[in-house]
């Protein structure tokens, strides 16, 4: 397991696509919860969310979603998370920061923001060789 640092290169697209994947999975997590007797919900199907509103889950702050998002994520297993975002598939999970968290999370903890991956879904040629993507 790592700390990783994902990059949401453009938060409008990435959620339109996190939402086709989602609905393509819904019927059937739906199925599997409602089996072991659980209530299943998922954010992006049951509550949806405008695609180009992203919050800071640090101080809940509204984010820019014209520039891209740094993301604080835990990821298992970084060469396959690399594969993924290679093969133009998104990457998901761990917590959004706004500019100014994002600058104090490095300051404060830069351990987190050493690994990096462009999420596959909404990168641009650009991105993938820009060795730093700042807010
Ligand atoms: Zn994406
Ligand atoms: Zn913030």
């Amino acid at each position: 397991m790592y700390e990783a640092w994902l990059v949401i290169a453009n938060p409008i697209r990435h959620r339109q696509v996190a939402s086709i994947y989602a609905h393509m999975r819904y019927a059937e997590e739906k199925a599997m919860a409602e089996e072991m007797g659980m209530m299943y919900i998922n954010q992006l199907v049951d509550i949806p969310i405008p695609n180009d509103l992203w919050v800071c889950d640090f101080c809940n702050s509204s984010i820019d979603t014209l520039q891209a998002i740094n993301i604080t994520t835990t990821i298992q297993d970084m060469e396959l998370a690399k594969k993924d975002a290679d093969a133009g598939l998104p990457i998901s999970g761990g917590h959004a920061l706004c500019g100014s968290c994002f600058q104090k999370s490095k300051n404060n903890n830069p351990e987190y923001w050493t690994r990096k991956i462009i999420c596959g879904c909404c990168r641009t040629e650009s991105n993938t060789t820009e060795s730093e993507v700042l807010l």
